[in-house]
């Protein structure tokens, strides 16, 4: 009779877990983008590009402040976590220290880019050594996608940095960004463009662009774990960011030849001597738009 009981036991409980498709299927699923000029200690291009001397420091750094995010967002219940490289050659993050519960996408190109992953399963969005966009103060490494290329870039007449664009890829998909770590300015301009309810970790403090008074990696870790943590538990405050259709990309070029170049493109059109716009119904035909433009333009 036990042994029947047991039995049935089993095959209920399978039956259930076949009809949920998933053993965790109330827990969240994070996805991570992890970029590097934005992580405690790092100031200068000899630490975010590879072949330079301080290069294997900062990747671990970076690969220390992943691990953090993924270990606050365990804390808060996640049962499937997403990382991306999204620096450089997108080949940073040392995929033998990651941390075991995390998926790991690398290397470079990819569809997406910095966002490459996310889709409308995800609950949440994380950001860490995310930067300020191109032409800030005190914004340490300051760039948008491309510090060879853009001086800076425009939806729907706001001024977006990497961390808003990538929100709006985000958005796109019905997933909201809950926390972001970088720099001071990055992390107000992130506050300023998708809301006051987006939790921060201001890891370092810009001294222009290229010095930083900046936490101890250590302690920069503990405040992204806390700080991830605490935005998942107060998920349900996040909202999705978004912009409406149809939308209009304004791209200012550093140089006049890099719009010249993308202006060959058909439907982009040139609207000053450094300067494109185009117009795309669908957010993502938009972005992956703008990103051939700054390929051309190299
Ligand atoms: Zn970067």
């Amino acid at each position: 009779m036990r042994k029947i009981f047991s039995t049935l036991f089993v095959l209920t409980l399978s039956l259930m877990l076949f009809a949920s498709g998933n053993l965790y299927a109330d827990g969240l699923k994070v996805y991570i983008s992890v970029d590097m000029e934005g992580v405690a200690g790092v100031v200068h291009g000899d630490q975010v590009s590879a072949g330079g001397s301080d290069y294997s420091l900062a990747r671990r750094w970076t690969t220390e402040e992943a691990n953090a995010a993924i270990e606050g967002a365990l804390e808060a219940g996640a049962t499937e976590i997403v990382v991306n490289d999204s620096h450089g050659s997108m080949r940073n993050i040392i995929a033998s220290d990651l941390h075991p519960e995390a998926r790991l996408i690398t290397g470079s190109p990819k569809p997406l880019s910095m966002m490459e992953g996310i889709d409308e399963t995800f609950d949440a969005i994380i950001f860490i050594g995310y930067h300020a966009r191109a032409g800030s103060i005190d914004g340490v490494l300051d760039h948008t996608y491309s510090g060879a290329s853009v001086y800076s870039v425009k939806v729907n007449g706001v001024e977006l940095g990497e961390g808003e664009m990538n929100a709006l890829v985000g958005g796109y998909y019905g997933v909201p960004v809950a926390m972001i770590a970088g720099d001071e300015e990055a992390c107000r301009q992130a506050r300023e463009t998708l809301g006051d309810q987006i939790v921060t970790a201001e890891v370092k403090k810009g001294i222009g662009r290229y010095a930083a008074n900046t936490l101890v990696p250590s302690k920069a870790q503990e405040l992204i774990k806390e700080k991830t943590r605490t935005s998942l538990e107060q998920l349900s405050d996040m909202e999705v960011f978004s912009l409406t259709s149809p939308y209009v990309f304004d791209i200012d070029f550093l140089r006049s030849c890099q719009a010249q170049g993308a202006e060959l493109v058909p439907g982009v059109e040139r609207s000053g001597p450094r300067s494109v716009n185009f117009t795309k119904d669908d957010l993502i035909d938009g972005f992956q738009m703008f990103r051939a433009l700054l390929v051309l333009s190299r």
